[in-house]
């Protein structure tokens, strides 16, 4: 195990934390029933159980438990929100507004809508990744049904301001989204107080099963109407049919309990091991700071690195720290990331960025360890590119 990379790519998934794995095992064995069936108790188990995970997660969010539509994962929440939206207020108007630094899983429906006809607007964000809010009340237009704004970025962990988001949307009568992917158990978060409709989860970046998300929907105060994008036995009120995985959904809840009772600390621990590397990095000439300086996730530091090659970069630091130069689920492209593009960075710069993402199990010494070699890197990089 000790020769395996440090592993600092929080933002692509996380390792589940074993008090997870513990309450999910019974259900994979002798709790196996379907929570739909009626007639007796091996169902009545599962559902029992699947209640009251759907308790712990309304709670977390401040809403109640039948308006958690439980989903694979934060992709398919997007994809139910915005094709749901679309469809079922499609008679009221065919606008979106969304921003480009969102994550695939929001802009590639919205691309798609676009193909059926929908008007989509990208908002900018400014130099720090956060958006521009009077841009925001003046892109509305009088066929507009959706906003859809994340609330924390995936690559450089920006923060959007939620709650005056929320207070723009409800101004003008329009329906707000948010991806919080990234920022369940680690930011608090109030449907109520933010005045958000629908709200994606998921739960392989906050310790607990990868294949388990869930969707918030408002059911008062206006009830949300969605048009069904799974068709079949009738779960989740319609909205959603499948059988509930009922271990991932017991270890979703338990992930989410976990990280709401230790957020406080593991904020302050986080950040303060995450400052330490980024004084060490910015105090190097010509490395930046990507994205807002305090307006982020606490085990987010995203950085671009001038006069030295990203893909030697990369190279360089692979058999010591697994990390990603980009967001994890474009790496398979040689595109630069959109993210970085949108804060204004040339191709040749976003392609030399490293985005490192602390977690639960990161420790001091693992950050020394990278610090060291990552400045090492550089500076050899930087060295050998005098010379040639
Ligand atoms: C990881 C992530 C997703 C995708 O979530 P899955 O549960 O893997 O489908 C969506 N949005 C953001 C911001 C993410 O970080």
């Amino acid at each position: 195990m000790s020769q395996r990379p440090i592993y600092l790519d929080c933002h692509a998934t996380t390792p589940m934390d074993k008090r997870v794995l513990e309450v999910m095992l019974p259900y994979f064995t002798e709790h196996f029933g379907n929570p739909s069936s009626v007639n007796h108790l091996y169902g009545w188990e599962a559902e029992a159980s699947v209640k009251k995970a759907r308790t712990t997660i309304a709670n977390a969010i401040n809403c109640s438990p039948e308006e958690i539509i439980f989903t694979s994962g934060a992709t398919e929440a997007n994809n139910l929100a915005i094709k749901g939206i679309a469809e079922a207020y499609f008679n009221q108007g065919q606008h979106i507004i969304t921003v480009q630094t969102e994550h695939r899983a929001v802009l590639d429906p919205c691309q798609y809508l676009e193909q059926l006809g929908f008007e989509i607007t990208y908002l900018p964000v400014k130099k720090d990744g956060l958006i521009d809010l009077e841009l925001l009340e003046k892109s509305f237009r009088p066929e507009t049904i959706l906003v859809s704004v994340m609330a924390a970025n995936n690559e450089i962990g920006v923060l959007q301001p939620l709650k005056e988001i929320g207070e723009i949307c409800q101004k003008n009568q329009v329906l707000f989204h948010s991806d919080a992917a990234q920022a369940i158990g680690k930011i608090p978060l109030d449907v109520q107080e933010m005045n958000i409709h629908l709200l994606s989860l998921t739960g392989h970046k906050v310790y607990g099963p990868k294949g388990i998300g869930a969707l918030y929907i408002r059911r008062r105060n206006p009830r949300v109407n969605i048009a069904p994008q799974l068709h079949g036995g009738g779960q989740e009120k319609s909205i959603r049919s499948g059988t509930l995985y009922t271990p991932q959904i017991v270890g979703f809840a338990k992930a989410i309990e976990l990280a709401l009772a230790e957020i406080e600390t593991e904020n302050k621990r986080q950040s303060e091991l995450r400052n330490q590397l980024q004084e060490q990095l910015l105090n190097l000439e010509g490395v930046h700071l990507n994205g807002h300086l305090t307006q982020r996730l606490a085990g987010n530091l995203n950085v671009s690195i001038e006069a030295v090659d990203g893909a030697a970069l990369l190279l360089g630091l692979q058999g010591i720290v697994a990390l990603s130069s980009g967001s994890a689920c474009t790496s398979t492209t040689t595109k630069p990331s959109h993210v970085l593009k949108a804060l204004g960075h040339s191709d040749k710069l976003a392609y030399a960025s490293l985005r490192f993402g602390l977690g639960r199990f990161t420790t001091s010494q693992e950050i020394d360890k990278v610090g060291q070699r990552v400045l090492d890197t550089i500076k050899s990089l930087r060295q050998a590119t005098i010379r040639n």
